[in-house]
């Protein structure tokens, strides 16, 4: 198994160092892996029942979202290295850029996973269809694009949902 942050050969780091703005962590995401090698790649609809714990004060932020809503979670995938442009995906070892990829290695580690909300308990969201590991700090909660009509009629040019 690799190590934290082990570069493989093929990898290219970034000589890089600070950063141009703060994330607010809004909660805390509760799942039953505490390893990395025990995630799922991605999250899928029928994985186990995952807890997002919302923080106190954003608690209020949370009306109109219903149970059985779907959910784009944006969360700080706080144990990866920050610093590779090019890297090899264990299943298939050739390099590959950064952004071509949605390997959690990146210089702002977010991942996103779409998920349904199956119950709420006060600041307690219950969902399916996470892939991060226990403690991973929430960064964002969004309705998912599919199915949010947006509050503006949409205008000329806009993208549509199913536009490819
Ligand atoms: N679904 C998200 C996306 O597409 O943006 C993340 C995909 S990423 C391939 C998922 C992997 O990130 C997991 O299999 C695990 O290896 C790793 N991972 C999960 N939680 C992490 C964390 N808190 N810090 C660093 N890596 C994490």
């Amino acid at each position: 198994m690799q190590a934290d942050n082990q570069i493989r050969p093929g990898e290219l780091a970034a000589d890089w160092s600070g950063a141009d703005a703060d994330v607010v962590f809004i909660g805390r995401i509760h799942t039953p892996w505490s390893e990395l090698a025990d995630c799922p790649r991605h999250g899928r609809a029928d994985g186990p029942l995952c807890r997002i714990e919302i923080f106190e004060t954003w608690g209020p932020a949370l009306a109109g979202l219903d149970e059985g809503a779907l959910l784009e979670v944006f969360y700080w995938l706080h144990r990866s290295r920050r610093d590779l442009l090019q890297q090899c995906p264990r299943n298939d070892g050739v390099p590959h850029g950064t952004f071509s990829i949605r390997s959690p290695i990146r210089p702002n580690p977010i991942g996103t996973s779409v998920v349904r909300l199956e119950s709420r308990d006060g600041n307690n969201l219950f969902v399916r269809g996470l892939d991060c590991l226990n403690g991973t700090p929430l960064v964002d909660l969004k309705p998912d694009r599919k199915v949010f009509v947006p509050l503006a009629p949409p205008k000329p040019g806009d993208f549509l949902v199913g536009d490819a």
